[in-house]
C-alpha cells in the first residue's frame, strides 16, 4: 500500500481487507467464508465467553529478497492448534482446512504483506472458539474457526535488540498439569498482571519459574527461553511450557551449527554460568537478554557487558530471518512460498 509506513508499524492490530471463517456445526466443518467485518456475531451463552474455550496461534509470512512470500512452518501450527483443541475439548482443524484458510487470508491481503527490506512481516492469527451456547460447564457444540492477518513491525521497535526482564516469583503462568502447553487464552489473561507489573518496573517481560518448586526456569512471558554456554543451546524441560516454533528452529539451526542441544531444567542459579541468555517466539525470533532481576532478592544476573547480543544468539538470529526472507539456503524445508 502507498502510504503504510512499513518501517515504523508496530508489532499490533492492523485493519485489513478481509479475514476468513468456517463455522463447526453439526459434528462438521462448513465452506471457508470470506469476510471484510472486523466484526463477529456470537451467542451471549458461547462457552468462549464464560468458560475460556479459546485458543489461538501466531505466524508470519515474509516477502523475500526475491519478491516471493513464503510462509514459516505453517504444518507446526495446525498441529499446535489442533493439541489445543484436543487440550481443552474443542473442535480440532483439520490441517487441509487451516491450510487453505491461511492461503486464503494472505492472498486476499496480498497488497499488506510488506516490502522486502523494511523488516516488517505479515503476522496471521489463526482463533478457534466455542460459539455454541451452554450455561452449565461443558464444551461446546459450535465453533468458529477464523484468521485474520496484518502487517506488523519487529516486536521490540529496535528490532534485533538487548532487554531486561525481571524474574516473578510470586505470580504462577501455568501449574504444571495444567494448560501451559497449549497455547490457550486463559494460559494470558493469568500473566497479565506479572507483566504489566514488570513494564511498569521497566522490564520488557517477567520471567515465570515453574509452579511447583519454584526453582526452574518456565517460560519469559510469551516467549520461550533459552541460554548459550560451551558451545550448547539450553532450554528448559517443563510440562508448563508452550512449544514454540520458533524454538523448535533454533534448537535445529544449532544442531545444524554443530553445537550440542539440551532441554532440560535451569535453576536461576546457573544463570550465572551462561555466556548469552534470550528470549525467543514468532514476534521478535530472538531477543537477547541483558539483565535478569530476581524482583524478590534483588539479585542481579547481567549478560552481554559490551551492550551487544552475543556471537552465538546473533548467529542464529540471522541464520532464521535469512530462512524467512529467502536470502539463505532453506535446507529444512520450513518455508513454502504461496
Ligand atoms: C506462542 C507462544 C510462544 C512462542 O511460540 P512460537 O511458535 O515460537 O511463536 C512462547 N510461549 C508462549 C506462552 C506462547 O503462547
Amino acid at each position: 500500500m502507498e502510504n503504510i509506513k512499513w518501517s515504523e508499524l508496530p508489532f499490533g492490530y492492523f485493519k485489513t481487507d478481509y479475514n476468513v471463517r468456517s463455522y463447526f456445526r453439526n459434528g462438521s466443518w462448513g465452506e471457508l467464508e470470506i469476510s471484510s467485518s472486523e466484526i463477529i456475531n456470537i451467542h451471549i451463552a458461547a462457552t468462549c465467553l464464560h468458560y475460556g474455550q479459546e485458543s489461538f496461534e501466531g505466524m508470519k509470512a515474509f516477502r523475500g529478497i526475491d519478491g516471493k512470500i513464503r510462509l514459516f512452518r505453517w504444518e507446526e501450527n495446525a498441529k499446535r492448534m489442533q493439541n489445543s483443541a484436543r487440550g481443552i475439548m474443542m473442535a480440532e482443524v483439520p490441517t487441509s482446512l487451516f491450510k487453505e484458510a491461511v492461503l486464503k487470508a494472505i492472498k486476499l491481503n496480498e497488497r499488506f504483506v510488506p516490502p522486502y527490506g523494511t523488516g516488517a512481516s505479515l503476522y496471521i492469527r489463526p482463533l478457534l472458539i466455542g460459539t455454541g451456547a451452554q450455561v452449565g460447564v461443558k464444551p461446546a457444540n459450535e465453533y468458529l474457526f477464523m484468521i485474520f492477518v496484518g502487517p506488523v513491525g519487529p516486536y521490540f521497535k529496535e528490532g534485533f535488540n538487548l532487554v531486561n526482564m525481571q524474574v516473578a516469583k510470586d505470580f504462577d503462568r501455568a501449574a504444571p498439569l495444567g494448560t501451559g502447553n497449549i497455547k490457550v487464552g486463559g494460559n494470558y489473561a493469568g500473566s497479565l498482571r506479572a507483566l504489566e507489573r514488570a513494564h511498569k518496573e521497566g522490564y520488557s517481560s517477567a520471567i515465570f519459574l515453574d509452579a511447583k518448586e519454584k526453582m526452574y526456569i518456565d517460560e519469559c512471558g510469551p516467549a520461550n527461553f533459552f541460554g548459550i554456554k560451551n558451545n550448547t543451546y539450553i532450554t528448559p524441560k517443563s510440562n508448563s511450557i508452550l512449544p514454540s516454533i520458533t524454538n523448535m528452529s533454533l534448537m535445529s539451526l544449532a544442531e545444524h551449527l554443530g553445537m550440542k542441544v539440551e532441554r532440560r531444567q535451569i535453576t536461576l542459579q546457573e544463570l550465572a554460568t551462561f555466556e548469552e541468555v534470550g528470549a525467543c517466539g514468532t514476534a521478535a525470533v530472538i531477543s537477547p537478554i541483558k539483565k535478569i532481576v530476581d524482583r524478590e532478592t534483588g539479585h542481579v544476573f547481567e549478560f552481554c557487558k559490551d551492550g551487544q547480543a552475543g556471537p552465538v544468539s546473533t548467529k542464529l538470529y540471522k541464520m532464521l530471518q535469512g530462512i524467512q526472507y529467502g536470502e539463505v539456503e532453506d535446507v529444512f524445508g520450513w518455508t513454502e512460498v504461496v
